[in-house]
């Protein structure tokens, strides 16, 4: 199979009439469509469950997205059996008849995007620009996995011996739990998923409670790919109920989590407990949380720094792991800088994602308690100069909060608070800047934004994350161009959209013939 080189998807001009017409078609669709029930997918059965999740939308209490099926034990213990036995079959296909399944999905997905961006909008509450990112990312991480995948079938080069033919192939794990989050309830859940399929092994999907009709709907599509019965096993529910159960399980040869700190080192812990008879040692791919910063330096360039931090602390409300929640500043411009971002951060609407505010809601009722509280603290630790204010009225809206004069060693400078928060932290030189930044638990994404080659080349050794990115914003990294993922408690290290990631979900076996 030839294909194309791989190129990141175009993000939607939103400029042109029939590009927003073709939006409030899909969001009028949804809107009709909302309030459905979505069934388990078990061995390619479809199982409607008593117990069911009902989703909203964070921006209007009332309207329900959707009512999704939850699976209990049995259904877990039936959805392993349906994977371990799928797994015979899909693990013996070549990379290559794999990755093809991908591709189709990829074109689905394309025809269905407005669609799925609406879904976004109304589920996860993203604005147009953000749920749009999130689709391309999701066909960037099929088009891209797909690709590599089929440069898995050649196994590696290995140095030659007169006499004995070797190679070293790829060999799938087996059956994995994916365990997703909401905040990229696409990008993430396509990722995760089809990164594990693609090397050969089948899976059960838990997504996050507060998106499942969006997971629902990556499932139809990957169905509508004609991806064969019980390769991907749809198994919403509690984590209390079967999260803790699908990971410890002792037919469970891989996990694949994202999500917060906490629960990602509890999986990590449960994975690992040794169960008589188990003969692997599962596999635990995590990614969770950051406390990402932004320094600027005496010779930045204010306006573009300011920018960035502002796009990068409230893009999607600062509910990203990636979120640059700190701006460490030189003292020479900090006055200066702290004028711009409160400036810029006048400028940001408040309002729900389908009118397109830069603003929306924050995920749910615990998330909009726990940023206020954090609100809270932050009047204690440093001084309050922008919004902060919040409205649960309707839907869940927090004002961008800027706070400046925060001591680097202060609660909101070192815990992740994932909502729209950002902390203004005074710094002498850039290497305070940018011992300030190393000052947290995490190390996934930073920024340095300086005009010094110096500064630079100091922040490439220096500054401890898995992502860093000089005189740019520290989110929204694009797959391929920047392969995604940190340090420390971050993650277990791992890079998504490249190469890499696959080699999480695959074994190598050599093969020595002598001629
Ligand atoms: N990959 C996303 C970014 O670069 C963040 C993913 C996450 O929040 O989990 O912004």
């Amino acid at each position: 199979m030839s294909v194309a080189p791989f190129q990141n998807q175009p993000p939607i001009e939103w400029g042109k009439t029939e590009n927003k017409e073709r939006l409030y078609k899909s969001l009028k669709y949804v809107k009709a469509e909302s309030g459905r029930e979505y069934p388990l997918l078990i061995g390619g059965e479809e199982i409607l469950t008593e117990n069911k999740i009902s989703s909203h939308n964070p921006a209007s209490h009332n309207e329900v997205i959707g009512y999704v099926s939850q699976a209990g034990r049995d259904h877990i213990e039936t959805a392993i059996s349906a994977a371990r036995s799928a797994y015979n079959t899909w693990s013996s296909t070549t990379f290559q008849e794999r990755a093809s399944y991908l591709f189709k999905t990829a074109e689905i997905m394309k025809r269905r995007k407005t669609e799925m961006i609406a879904w976004q909008i109304y589920e996860a509450g993203k604005n147009w620009a953000e749920a749009d990112g999130e689709m391309d990312e999701a066909i960037d991480f099929l088009e891209m996995y797909g690709r590599e995948a089929m440069s898995l079938d050649q196994g590696q080069n290995l140095v030659s011996v007169p006499g004995i033919e070797n190679c070293l192939e790829y060999r799938p794990l087996g059956v994995g739990s994916i365990i997703s989050p909401w905040n990229f309830p696409i990008a993430i859940v396509t990722g995760m998923t089809v990164s594990a399929l693609v090397t050969g092994n089948t899976v059960l999907l838990k997504p996050a409670s507060l998106t499942p009709v969006i997971a629902a709907k990556f499932v139809e599509i990957m169905q509508e790919a004609d991806v064969p019965d019980g390769v991907i096993n749809f198994v919403p529910g509690a984590s209390g109920d079967i999260g803790d159960y699908m990971v410890e399980h002792q037919d469970i040869n891989f996990v694949s989590f994202t999500g917060s700190k906490e629960a990602g080192l509890h999986i990590d812990e449960i994975a690992h407990k040794r169960i008589p008879g188990q003969r692997w040692i599962k596999r635990v791919v995590a990614e969770m949380g950051g406390k990402n910063g932004i320094v600027v330096d005496e010779s930045a360039d204010l306006d573009a720094a300011a920018a960035e931090i502002i796009t990068s602390a409230f893009g999607y409300q600062g509910q990203k792991c990636s979120a640059g929640s700190r701006a460490i500043i030189h003292e020479s411009v900090y006055d200066e800088m702290v004028k711009k971002i409160i400036e810029r951060a006048d400028t940001l609407q408040v309002g729900p994602g389908s009118e397109n505010n830069e603003i929306g809601p924050v995920i749910d009722e615990k998330a909009f308690k726990k940023i206020n509280h954090y609100i809270e603290i932050g009047k204690g630790e440093g001084t309050l100069v922008f919004g902060g204010t919040s409205d649960d009225t309707h839907g869940y809206y927090i004002t961008p909060a800027v706070f400046k004069d925060v001591p680097a060693a202060s609660r909101i400078m070192k815990e992740e608070i994932f909502g729209p928060v950002l902390a203004i932290c005074k710094v002498a030189d850039v290497e305070e800047g940018i011992q300030v930044y190393n000052d947290t638990e995490f190390g996934l994404t930073g920024s340095l934004f300086t005009k010094s080659r110096d500064h630079m080349i100091y922040a490439r050794r220096e500054m401890d994350c898995g992502n860093l990115f000089l005189n740019g914003k520290c989110t929204g990294a694009l797959v391929g161009v920047q392969p995604f993922g940190g340090y420390y408690m971050s993650g277990t290290g791992s890079k998504t959209g490249c190469l890499d990631y696959l080699l999480n979900f695959v074994q190598a076996k050599t093969i020595a013939e002598n001629l």
